[in-house]
């Protein structure tokens, strides 16, 4: 195989059980969007069993988590955009955030039965989606008036990967104010970093993103040193190799000198797999369990490698370009960009696969 992404669902599932650990009173929504943040919907196999719900971003996501699993819950995070796509949410009995004004008139035109849950959002602070929190007790008059007499209430942090933060209290103090206004609603703030970082965010909902994949939502670090295992392994192959003498250059623009007499592999992987691409390769690969420096302009479909430390590498060796070997989140640190978005951008020329879950898992993560 030229390349391909190998979803490991044992590692999901553990790093789901670890997010219901660390948020134990809490029900999980597994957030699925951006087709399982690259890993693929239709790889996730049984991992998410014991997730209580899952969300992904849009209609489009919603419905194609109800072809693969029928039978989940499913919560529409940005919730319709249209009075279409709001009668097949009815229909097919989703939950919805409405977040907006123009999203609640359109409840109010169409109706929401059959909608399982409506999910109120505030905006606390991250000015991103949300009704002000000044508006709460109009708006339960309003969902009062549609029959929803506890929404759920929603808001999103903004800076809940940084503990020093001041923004994550603040954004606690707006929700606990709308609380009042909902004494029985439930309530769900805390994403990943949330869910790894701030106990108080917990509420009644968690929705836990990036963790469930085994990747870190903290600057710095990796998931492993959070006790998460990462789930994707994209590889590919060492297709040729190449003698340049001290001097010479390699790839498109010739950016990259030879300081020396080099060994330079060729592997078959480029930005047109979703590898990002840089003018000057930066970080690394690994091969025969060994990091080696990228070298060179990152190619379509290709990139090079300065393999002279490692000599015993042979054309069609198995590349690791990140996965538990090679963190991805040390890939995103290289580049300067983050592990979210290298995880999403997995392009759909690259096959995936999953090793299957072979018995439901009971993993104890408290130890
Ligand atoms: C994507 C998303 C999440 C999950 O965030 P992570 O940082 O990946 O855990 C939670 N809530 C909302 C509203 C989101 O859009």
């Amino acid at each position: 195989m030229r390349v391909e992404a190998t979803i490991d669902q044992a590692a999901l599932a553990h790093n789901l059980a670890v997010a219901r650990h660390r948020a134990a009173g809490s029900r999980v929504y597994a957030v699925v969007k951006a087709d399982a943040y690259g890993h693929g919907l239709s790889n996730l196999g049984r991992a998410f069993d014991a997730a209580d719900a899952l969300a992904v971003a849009c209609m489009d996501e919603a419905q194609e988590v109800r072809e693969i699993m029928p039978e989940r819950q499913v919560l529409v995070l940005e919730g319709v955009f249209s009075g279409a796509e709001l009668s097949q949410a009815r229909q097919r009995h989703f939950e919805l955030v409405v977040h907006a004004p123009w999203q609640l008139r359109m409840l109010e035109k169409e109706g929401v039965e059959g909608i399982e849950r409506v999910w109120l959002k505030f905006d606390t602070g991250m000015h991103r989606l949300g009704f002000p929190p000044a508006m709460a007790s109009r708006l339960r008059e309003r969902l009062g008036a549609l029959g929803v007499a506890r929404p759920g209430i929603m808001t999103h942090l903004a800076c809940a990967d940084e503990p020093e933060r001041d923004e994550t209290r603040e954004q606690l103090q707006a929700l606990d104010e709308i609380r009042v206004v909902f004494p029985d609603s439930p309530i769900s703030s805390a994403n990943s970093a949330g869910v790894l970082l701030h106990p108080s965010t917990h509420g009644d909902w968690v929705r836990p993103g990036l963790m469930l994949y085994g990747v870190s939502p903290l600057p710095g670090g990796d998931g492993e040193e959070l006790g998460l295992r990462p789930a994707m392994t994209l590889s590919a192959r060492l297709m040729a190799i190449q003698d340049v003498a001290g001097g010479g250059r390699v790839g498109y623009g010739a950016t990259w000198q030879a300081p020396r007499d080099c060994r330079i592999g060729i592997v078959s992987i480029g930005y047109g797999d979703g590898y990002p691409w840089r003018d000057h390769g930066v970080g690394h690969v690994v091969i025969r369990g060994k990091q080696v420096p990228l070298a060179g302009r990152i190619s379509m479909d290709m990139l090079g490698v300065d393999l002279t430390t490692l000599p015993e590498s042979r054309a069609g060796d198995e590349v690791v370009l990140w996965g538990p070997e090679l963190p991805v989140e040390q890939v995103a640190r290289a580049v300067d960009t983050s592990p979210y978005e290298l995880v999403c951008r997995v392009s759909r020329r690259v096959p995936r696969h999953s090793i299957e879950l072979e018995t439901p898992l009971t993993a104890d993560v408290s130890a």
